[in-house]
C-alpha cells in the first residue's frame, strides 16, 4: 500500500485557512495555491536519488549532489492542476511537464481522456502528478492508469485537500502511488465535493463563478 502523508506543518495550517474562507479573491486563492504546492513539493521529494558529483568551492573540491537532467516529470491534470505547477517549477524548474485532460461522461460517469501530452522517457523519472482535489478519486485513478500506460514507473500524487473516500479509492487502484495531500477533511457531499473543502478549486483558481 503507498503511503498517506499529511503534511501537518503550521505554515500549512495557516495557509488553508485562507484557502478555504469564500473571502479570499482570486488573486490571493492562486498565490497561496503555489505556496502550498511547493510545501508539498518540498515533502514529496524528500527521497528523489541524487547523484553525487565535485564542485570547485574558492576555497577547494567539495563532495557535492546533483539532481540528473531530465529525472523530474511534473503532470497537472487539467484544470485545477495547472494551479500547483508553478509552486513546484519554482523549486525544480528543470522538471519537465506533461499536461493530461479528463472529463466526466454524462451518461456513464466515467472519466473520458480528451488531452494527453507527457514527456518522453517517463520510465526514467520521478513523476508528480497534481490535483489539488483527490474527492471520489475516479478522475485521477484514471490518469494514473495513463500515465503509468506511457511508461511511468515512479509516481507521486500530490493534493492540497482529500477525504477518507478518495485516499481509499486511490490506494485501492494504485497501490504503488504515494498520496501528499495538506489536509485530510470530513467527506463527500452527494455531489462529489469534499466537506468543508474550499468549493470548485479550478472555479476558485480562474475566477470562473
Ligand atoms: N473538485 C473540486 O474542485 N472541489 C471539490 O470539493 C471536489 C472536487
Amino acid at each position: 500500500m503507498g503511503k498517506l502523508v499529511i503534511v501537518d506543518h503550521p505554515l500549512v495550517k495557516h495557509k488553508i485557512t485562507f484557502l478555504r474562507s469564500k473571502h479570499t479573491d482570486v488573486q490571493v486563492f492562486r498565490q497561496l495555491m503555489q505556496e502550498l504546492s511547493m510545501l508539498l513539493a518540498y515533502e514529496a521529494t524528500r527521497n528523489i536519488p541524487v547523484e553525487n558529483i565535485t564542485c570547485e568551492t574558492p576555497l577547494m573540491e567539495a563532495e557535492a549532489h546533483h539532481i540528473s537532467t531530465g529525472t523530474l516529470g511534473v503532470i497537472p491534470i487539467l484544470r485545477a492542476g495547472l494551479g500547483m505547477v508553478d509552486g513546484l517549477l519554482s523549486f525544480m524548474p528543470m522538471a519537465r511537464v506533461g499536461h493530461i485532460g479528463l472529463y466526466r461522461d454524462h451518461v456513464t460517469l466515467k472519466p473520458v481522456e480528451y488531452y494527453c501530452k507527457l514527456p518522453q522517457n517517463l520510465a526514467d523519472m520521478e513523476v508528480f502528478v497534481l490535483d489539488p482535489m483527490l474527492a471520489t478519486g475516479g478522475t485521477v485513478a484514471k490518469a494514473i492508469e495513463l500515465i503509468k500506460k506511457a511508461g511511468a514507473k515512479k509516481i507521486r500524487f500530490l493534493c492540497v485537500v482529500t477525504c477518507p473516500e478518495g485516499v481509499e479509492f486511490l490506494q485501492k487502484a494504485h497501490p504503488d502511488v504515494d498520496i501528499y495531500t495538506c489536509v485530510m477533511d470530513k467527506c463527500l457531499n452527494d455531489k462529489g465535493y469534499i466537506l468543508p473543502g474550499l468549493g470548485d478549486a479550478g472555479d476558485r483558481l480562474y475566477g470562473t463563478k
